[in-house]
């Protein structure tokens, strides 16, 4: 998928036109490195105006110790503008599609209950949507550590969490919706047919 959309890239531009022509290049974000757990990773946020009038969106994550290095292309014809996002999950391929939850994105599942509600902190989804599975489950299961062994909710919360496994193994259908009322979030559905967008108008949000 990520070299996919790479070689699409150095397809469109042609070779004269290199990477290092990019503008407007900015960190976006910053973490610790997963991999050496020492180094930080930026984020960095390129913009390349193709020759065809067509934007590219480039993050490159980065980190200044190991050699922990991944980039990807985003077309931004994909969407900028403010909608509700919706995918619908229905086999292990759909589970590769890939999200970005900008900080004033709400993410939820409402077949699981589950919400990401807007934030700029730690809840940076850059991921796909098995990664967000992975980040609710191991949320869930922080939280039934701090329940008391006889509290009632836990055999709710172990039912989330048979759900969610099975999710995970692609064998449980749910809708992934993400309501972004700026405009940045994104799916980059595998499978066009189960992925909808619909707009908010201006008037709706004032
Ligand atoms: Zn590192």
């Amino acid at each position: 998928m990520e070299f996919n959309h790479l070689t699409l890239l150095y397809f469109k531009l042609g070779k004269n036109y290199m990477l290092d022509k990019k503008r407007n290049n900015k960190i976006v974000y910053s973490f610790k490195c997963p991999s050496c757990k020492e180094g930080i990773i930026d984020i960095v946020k390129s913009i390349y105006d193709l020759p065809d009038g067509d934007k590219m969106l480039i993050l490159k994550f980065e980190c200044n110790t190991c050699k922990f290095h991944k980039n990807d292309v985003i077309p931004l014809t994909t969407n900028m503008e403010p909608g509700i996002m919706t995918l619908h999950i229905v086999d292990d391929d759909d589970l590769k599609s890939k999200i970005y939850r900008s900080p004033v994105g709400k993410l939820e599942i409402p077949e699981l209950e589950l919400i990401v509600e807007p934030g700029p902190r730690a809840d940076f989804y850059y991921t796909n949507v098995q990664g967000i599975l992975f980040r609710f489950e191991n949320a869930v299961s922080i939280y039934r550590k701090s329940l008391e062994e006889d509290d009632p909710e836990k055999s709710e919360i172990d039912e989330l969490m048979f759900n969610l496994k099975q999710a995970i193994d692609g064998k449980f259908k749910f809708t992934l919706k993400i309501t972004d009322t700026q405009g940045g979030s994104y799916i980059i559905p595998q499978d066009k047919s189960k992925y909808t967008f619909e707009k908010i108008k201006k008037k709706e949000l004032e």
